[in-house]
This record gives structure tokens, sequence and C-alpha cells, in this order.
């Protein structure tokens, strides 16, 4: 039981539930992974959450990625405030979609065209749609344990929120369209290649998370993604990167730019609304232009483009292209992970730690982790000691094995340290 007192979170949580489906917006935040209460948040600075009963961690939840500077950043709020005394909604264009809209292009050259919506999970409906649209083909290629969001069709072996629950598929997704959903291992070219020299003419697009973000924290093997490009290509298969959660965390250009690979399509969400709500597909000006009004495939939203989401991005964006901002975010990075193995290996308790850039994961296993299976292979009894150790001291991590771990600028070195003294202390318990 946790020693720190959550007396109001619990209050909190009795009353949401009565409300709300199991109390939370979004299932994972229930913390049914790892057992116990979620914590209700008051506020949140810099590094660092508190809950509303007064206690703060130090967090690598930080809004499942979004908050890449930190909470509340100062430059970010000021702007955001501004923003609002101008209105929060116009439903018409404004200068900041093009503005945001050119910063994301510059930044991922293959998005020649950039639509805006509201989620990540509006972005890859989308992108397929529009994919679809362009091939005239129905089916799509996805990989066991990468999530792009909840719409119908995609929530086939979806990962974390799924994997959490053990229902990979969901009920409420007609068969009908999961049918058109192809689902392969990750990692694994053989396989792709049989799918595609066999059923190419039928496949509109793969759909892919180029480090699988959503299953904890998988890297490609080497040539994996290359050998992806070269097949969709010879099959003239739309190839769509989810960089939804990659984008801005692998590297500042992505996955597409740390391996050099250039997608047709690319999907963003989470760092580009800087905390707000946003989503962005793009792609081939030949692609996009299928998109409606400028072509037939039908894609709209009330608060597509919305000034205060778009003011959060561009902002978030200008401090992440000033040169040194990666140089720090990287080395901090570095810096957490030469510490938590560090701290495993001294407590003498077996871990697979992976990272890419600012996401990272920690397994209890031995197995090296190159796709879904592998990570199922992690022992999530451990996994669920580990997070409720670090939450009492004063660590926040996502509750859940197979979510990642993220980074921010707002970090500090005795952050980082503090850190490995609770996982160092954690460790030692569970062992
Ligand atoms: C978070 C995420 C999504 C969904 O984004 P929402 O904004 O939650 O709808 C899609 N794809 C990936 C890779 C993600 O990490």
């Amino acid at each position: 039981m946790s020693k720190l007192k959550h007396t109001k979170s619990l209050a909190l949580f009795k009353k949401a539930k009565r409300i709300i489906p199991g109390g939370v917006n979004s299932p994972v935040r229930a913390f049914r992974a790892v057992g116990g209460n979620p914590i209700f948040i008051q506020s949140a600075k810099g590094p660092k959450i508190y809950d509303v009963d007064g206690n703060g961690y130090i967090d690598y939840v930080l809004s499942w990625g979004p908050m890449i500077l930190g909470h509340s950043h100062p430059a970010v709020i000021k702007a955001l405030q501004k923003a609002c005394e101008r209105g929060t909604s116009y439903g018409a264009p404004t200068p900041l979609e093009t503005e945001l809209a050119v910063m994301i292009r510059k930044i991922y050259p293959s998005m020649e065209i950039v639509r805006m919506v509201n989620s990540g999970t509006e972005a890859t409906m989308s992108a397929i749609r529009v994919a679809r649209g362009f091939t005239k083909r129905d089916k799509v290629i996805k990989f066991e344990g990468c999530y792009h969001g909840h719409a119908d069709g995609l929530l086939v072996k979806a990962g974390s929120g799924a994997a959490t629950f053990g229902v990979p598929d969901s009920p409420g997704v007609p068969r009908d369209y999961a049918k058109n959903t192809i689902t392969l291992p990750y990692n694994d070219l053989a396989a792709f290649k049989r799918i595609v020299e066999k059923d190419g003419k039928h496949i509109a697009c793969v759909i892919i998370e180029p480090v699988v973000g959503n299953s904890g924290c998988i890297l490609p093997r080497p040539g994996y993604l290359e050998g992806i490009r070269k097949l969709t290509t010879k099959h003239d298969i739309v190839l769509i990167f989810d960089e939804v959660m990659t984008g801005f965390r692998v590297s500042f250009g992505g996955a597409q730019k740390a391996f050099r690979i250039k997608p047709d399509m690319t999907c963003l969400g989470k760092v580009i609304g800087g905390g707000l709500p946003v989503g962005a597909y793009g792609g081939r000006s030949d692609i996009m232009k299928m998109v409606s009004p400028e072509g037939p495939v039908y894609q709209a939203g009330t608060l597509s483009g919305n000034p205060l989401a778009m003011t959060a991005g561009i902002e978030t964006l200008r401090i992440l292209s000033r040169p040194e901002t990666y140089k720090q975010l990287m080395a901090k990075s570095a810096a957490l992970e030469e510490a938590l193995k560090d701290a495993a290996r001294r407590a003498g308790i077996k871990t697979k730690f992976y990272r890419a850039g600012t996401m990272f994961c920690t397994y209890f296993t031995d197995k090296e982790i190159y796709n879904f299976t592998d990570a199922k292979s992690s022992d999530t009894a451990v996994f669920a000691k580990y997070f409720s150790g670090m939450l009492d001291r004063g660590v926040n991590l996502a509750p859940s094995q197979f979510e990642a771990g993220f980074m921010s600028l707002a970090h500090s070195g005795a952050d980082i340290n503090k850190t490995a003294r609770a996982a160092y202390e954690t460790f030692k318990e569970i062992k």
C-alpha cells in the first residue's frame, strides 16, 4: 500500500466513477494494470506534477508525451494568455494554421501538404481514408503492439491500452471493418514481404510506429524500415509513418530523420500541440490533393486548427528549434538511461532498458525485445511493484508496462539523481 496520503484523490475517484466510465476519460489512467487508485492532479510546473493531496512527483508521463518542454512552460503560457484574449475559436482560417504547417514542413520535409486535426486518432484515421481514396484499395497493414488511436479497424492488436486489459480486439468494431486490417508482427520483414508479394494490389497502405512506443519502447532492427520502404514503393502501397509519439521525440525530425526514411504520409500529434489537443497529417502533395475541398476525400473539424492549440504548438516548436535544445534533451535522456541501468545493476535485478531519443522503457525480463510477444514476456507483476515503489518515492511513471516514459527539457540533474535513488531503493525492495 502507498506510504503517501491519497485521501482526496480517493474521494474524487469514487465520485468520478459514478459519472465517468471507470472514473477516467482514457482507460490506462485508471491504474488497473498496476493496482491501486489513480492520483488526481491539481497542477504541474516544469518536471513536476502535484496531486490534490499536496504530493509532488517528478513526472515521466508528461501527459503521455506532449510536455517535452516540461509543464507550464512560461513562454507557452504567456502566448496562450495573449491568444485567449483574442478569442478561443472562430471556425475560420487564421494565420496561425499556416505558420504551424510551414514550421512542420520545414522539420518534416516529407509532409509537403499538412492538414490540422484535433487528435492523433483523427490524424491516423484520416490518413488511412486518404490513402484508400488515393489507391482505390481497401486493405491496411498494421503491426502487433502498435497503437494508432481508437478508430474502428485500427483497434486490432493495438498495444498499450488494449494490451493492458487483455482485449486486443474491442467489441463494437464490426467484423467487416476489421477484416480489411492485416496485422503482422513488428520487426519481421519476411512476414511482411510474403503478404505484400501475395496481396499487394489490394493493400492501400501500411501504417507503422517506426519506433513502437505503445508496447513500451521497441526499436526497429537494422534494415527493417528500409525493407518496408522498398517493398511499399514496389507495390504502390502508401507508407504511413505514425509519428504521433516519435515525432519530436526520437529526434527533432522524428524517426524518419533518425532512420533516413521518407514515408509517403506522416501523422503527428502530442508534441505539436504543446499540451493542447492537436493532430496533423500530411505527405506527398499528389496524395494530399485528394483531401476535401481540393479533392473528393472528405475530412473536416469544427475546432480543427484551433487558435489556442496552434499557438501552443508554434511556441513549443519555436523553443525546440533552438540548436541547444536537442543537445540538452538527448544528454538528459542518456543520463537517465545510465542512472536507471546502473541502479538495476547495483540492486542485482534483471531488466532490459531501451531508449530512442527522449522515449524509454524498462522491461523486467532478460530477453531482448523485438516485438509485442517479446514485450509480453516482461513480468508485469514486478512492473506493478516498480511503479508503486517509484510513486511512493515521488516519481511518476506511466501505470502500465506497455507505455513509454518521456524526458523533458525541464528535468534537472538533481531530478535524475533523485529518480535513480528511488529506482535503486525500489529494485532492492522488489528483490
Ligand atoms: C497517442 C497516439 C495516438 C493517438 O493519439 P490521440 O491524440 O490519443 O488520439 C496515435 N498514434 C500513436 C503512435 C500514439 O502514440
